[in-house]
């Protein structure tokens, strides 16, 4: 990676996202890249904006203000970390998208803080696709139940589902765990219940967005391909 720049990366990374969509057969335009920013500083985040990069993901909301604030406004911005209730409001105010709505008082929260903003937001409802005891995100059952709550939540447009697969060696290797995944969002889809679209998978990081592409992510949510590792 080194000599080459964060625009240069950034730009390679969207060609491999676009020719593994053409690749499996899909239209390039329905994958689209989520540039994560955590712990990247606005100038590095800057350069990959001006390389063209639209949608950036953030994990933490107090890390992107401060980014939001130094990018033009045609930047959209993506909550994709933990989310706690009483930072809905903010989390209102600053993306619009959230990918991480994995309990009921979560949905709640964004739901009167979009209310009270006039607004709708567009989230993703997380799951934890291989049960791990580590990690956030509903089971396939409660991800169920939330989208059945749906209709109580008019300000929230519920798109799809997200996940954070562990990481394994070899990338072919989560391809179970994204089949899973899509496989979830279809059952939610046929159920055809209000407020509840299900057109939208986040899936796929650095090590393993092409397994996720071909498996129908929607949204790759990438870091350090592009960045460089973020331990330095
Ligand atoms: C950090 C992070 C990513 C990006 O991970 P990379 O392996 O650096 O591409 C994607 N999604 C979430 C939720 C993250 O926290």
């Amino acid at each position: 990676m080194s000599g080459e720049t964060v625009g240069e990366r950034y730009r390679q990374v969207s060609g491999r996202v676009a020719a593994a969509a053409r690749r499996a057969g899909r239209d390039p335009g329905a994958v689209r890249l989520v540039v994560v920013t955590k712990t990247q500083t606005p100038e590095r985040v800057r350069a990959t904006y001006d390389a063209g990069a639209r949608v950036f993901g953030e994990n933490y909301v107090q890390e992107a203000a401060a980014k939001i604030d130094v990018l033009p406004r045609d930047a959209e911005w993506h909550m994709i970390g933990h989310l706690q209730s009483n930072k809905a409001r903010k989390a209102v105010d600053l993306f619009s998208w959230i990918h991480t709505v994995d309990r009921p008082s979560v949905g709640r929260a964004l739901e009167r803080a979009a209310g009270g903003a006039g607004g709708r937001v567009d989230v993703l409802l997380q799951v934890n696709v291989a049960g791990e005891a580590s990690k956030s995100g509903a089971s396939p059952d409660e991800a169920i139940t939330l989208a059945r709550r749906a209709g109580e939540w008019p300000h929230l447009q519920i798109r799809g589902l997200m996940a954070i697969p562990p990481f394994r060696a070899d990338p072919e290797d989560a391809r179970a765990d994204f089949r899973a995944l899509r496989a979830l969002a279809d059952r939610i889809r046929e159920m055809g219940l209000p407020g509840v679209a299900m057109d939208e998978l986040s899936m796929g990081m650095s090590h393993d967005f092409e397994v996720a592409i071909e498996e129908g992510a929607t949204w790759v949510r990438v870091g350090s391909a592009i960045f460089g590792p973020r331990d330095g």
